[in-house]
């Protein structure tokens, strides 16, 4: 028998691919599906960033780039974020990467090891916990609730702390929640941070650049007292519509970007050359269309929400960032699975479970609203015209 290692029985993944593979199934044999299930932008990448790639090609650009990606992007990274944050950052410390999920498999791999705790968000994106799990580091859920609307508590997170603690993961604006954490709570965790300087902290900012109702996203990197231990995760993925281009970036401290080039040496050689350039275009070029983008996902934001409040059993705060809506379903009467399951393959509407991003899910669903307002539409009646058939009777 082939033996492995055991981070592989412990080992998870997200279960929002299975509900796509099976909504596509349905959708393969005549079901008419609609799928609120997956965090995807609806749109088509902007074309000037599609043609930065073709001319990349066509100029040559096939070939190695250096791992840590092409200097003008990490250039370009590094001022973007001075124009988004107002901070300093050397392009030295930026590292381009296949996707916004691999700047935490790296975080994670690098602090993880049996012994360690390594605190994450629950409900959380999922694979922030499948990794703790791999490395043998003992997951510690942070609460992230709804009566605080969704935002973490500096407090409970500082008290869940301890000598074991290295790496505290946060994610705000929020996936599955859509919450965004006020500027308040975060100036408090970091002034609590500074009496646990052992501790690095990864901030999943991939959503950065999606809040609502004025809501402000208060970026990790504008404290300077994390500077020398704080890892930015963020990427193209969400905000310019190019998730299957695999592209995202991160900002490492000086003590741990040597660690991180040389893993990307040792796992994927350079990021896709083309995709780099197309990178660059994106956030040199126009930002017309990502305001639009923006603009249109808040429209449906409110349709969504103001839709789900209508139906009997659901209660739905108002997210105020990223492209999603957390309802509560406790008083439907089903448990969020079977729920989500049941409105998939009766109602012909992909939803995620809440406990699929943890156990604190439990009672919730998650729907993304990167869809049309006239799918989200249909969607609701089809969850409520469920729901007055089926529902209240689990
Ligand atoms: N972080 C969060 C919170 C996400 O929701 C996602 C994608 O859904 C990612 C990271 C990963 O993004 P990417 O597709 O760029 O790997």
């Amino acid at each position: 028998m082939l033996r492995t290692i055991a981070g592989f029985d412990r080992i998870g993944e997200e279960n929002a691919f299975a509900v796509l593979a099976r909504a596509t199934e349905l959708a393969g044999q005549g079901r008419d599906i609609i799928n609120l299930g997956i965090g995807q932008p609806d749109f088509k990448t902007p074309e000037h960033i599609v043609e930065a790639a073709v001319k990349a090609l066509r100029d040559g650009h096939h070939g190695y780039t250096p791992a840590t990606g092409i200097p003008p992007l990490r250039e370009a990274v590094a001022a973007g974020l001075y124009k988004r944050h107002g901070v300093e950052t050397d392009p030295g410390n930026v590292l381009i990467v296949p996707g916004g999920k691999v700047t935490m498999f790296m975080a994670i791999l690098m602090f993880g090891e049996p012994g360690a705790e390594i605190l994450y968000p629950d409900p959380g994106f999922p694979i922030y916990r499948s990794m703790i799990e791999f490395t043998g580091a003992r997951p510690v859920p942070v609460p992230i609730r709804e009566d605080n609307d969704f935002a973490f508590s500096a407090e409970e997170t500082l008290s869940l702390i301890t000598d074991r603690t290295r790496l505290l993961i946060l994610n705000s604006p929020a996936n599955p929640t859509g919450g965004v954490t006020p500027r308040a709570e975060i100036e408090t965790l970091v002034a609590g941070l500074e009496r646990h300087p052992h501790v690095a902290v990864l901030s999943d900012e991939i959503y950065s650049q999606m809040t609502y109702d004025g809501m402000e996203h208060v970026s990790l990197t504008s404290f300077p007292s994390l500077a020398d231990r704080l890892i930015l995760l963020d990427g193209w993925s969400k905000t310019y519509a190019m998730t299957g281009w695999r592209m995202g970036y991160s900002v490492w401290p000086d003590a741990l970007i040597d660690k991180a080039r040389k893993l990307a040496v040792n796992a994927w050689s350079c990021v896709n050359a083309p995709a780099q350039y197309a990178g660059l275009a994106a956030l040199t070029g126009p930002q017309t269309a990502v305001e639009e983008m923006v603009a249109e996902f808040d429209r449906r934001r409110r349709v969504i929400v103001e839709g789900l409040n209508a139906i009997d059993g659901i209660t739905c705060r108002t997210p105020l960032g990223a492209f999603y809506a957390f309802p509560n379903v406790k008083q439907t009467g089903w448990k969020a699975k079977p729920l989500a399951s049941a409105l998939l393959e009766e109602a012909g509407v992909a939803v995620i479970g809440g406990p699929d991003f943890g156990i604190l899910g439990e009672g919730y669903i998650r729907l993304s609203y990167a869809n049309s307002t006239a799918n989200i539409r249909t969607a609701l009646e089809r969850i409520g015209q469920f729901l007055q058939e089926r529902g209240k009777v689990r």
